[in-house]
């Protein structure tokens, strides 16, 4: 198709040449227009990277492991769409798509199992993001430096909690470095100026 046919009016060169030797792709990129490859259907491809683990979990089922590509924070890697320039997606994604049924918008698929790498359906639950906060904060019983949160160490203020060990730590620190600070100046000083 030409640029006159579409309708765009002024014809470019540049483009009706590019346009018989590259095409978009599933992503709107310009991509060499060659024919497509066979590939291997995403279930099989999917399946040679899954190594079921021999013992029992969640559930009574084993864990099955992703012993494919992983990302910096943990999880697998995963190219579902096997066209060039397509989106990876993550293999524990692709398996609640394949054996349970699409993610509904906005939504996380978690894993109950707490295996980043675990691609089982029966240990995946697609929970919304504030659900997966949630479960992340309570599963966390100890702050960074080790601290636990019990009663006495925590702070709260709304669904957050803070380690008291650590926030003293942060002010003492904060005083050394600011030794004439004066929290009360400072505060009249904010009130002051929200006053006016
Ligand atoms: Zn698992
Ligand atoms: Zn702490």
């Amino acid at each position: 198709m030409s640029n006159q046919e579409n309708g765009k009016g002024k014809v470019n060169e540049f483009q009706v040449y590019l346009s018989e030797d590259y095409r978009l792709n599933a992503e709107g990129q310009m991509v060499q227009n060659t024919a497509p490859r066979p590939c291997t259907p995403a279930i099989d491809r999917f399946k040679a990277k899954i190594h079921v683990s021999n013992q029992n979990g969640l559930r009574n089922a084993p864990c099955w492991n992703w012993i494919g590509s992983t990302t910096s924070s943990g999880y697998g890697e995963f190219k579902a769409d096997g066209r060039r320039g397509a989106k990876k997606t993550n293999p524990h994604r692709f398996a609640y798509q394949h054996y349970i049924g699409s993610i509904p918008e906005g939504y996380e698929v978690d894993h109950l199992c707490k295996n980043r790498l675990c691609c089982n359906p029966a240990h995946l639950e697609a929970i919304t993001l504030q659900e997966n906060r949630r479960r992340r904060n309570a599963d966390q019983t100890h702050c960074k430096q080790g601290h636990e949160f019990n009663d006495e160490n925590t702070l709260r203020s709304g669904n957050r909690r803070r380690c008291r060990i650590c926030s003293a730590e942060r002010s003492r620190k904060f005083m050394e470095r600011h030794p004439g600070y004066n929290a009360q100046k400072c505060q009249e000083y904010q009130a002051r100026i929200k006053a006016t």
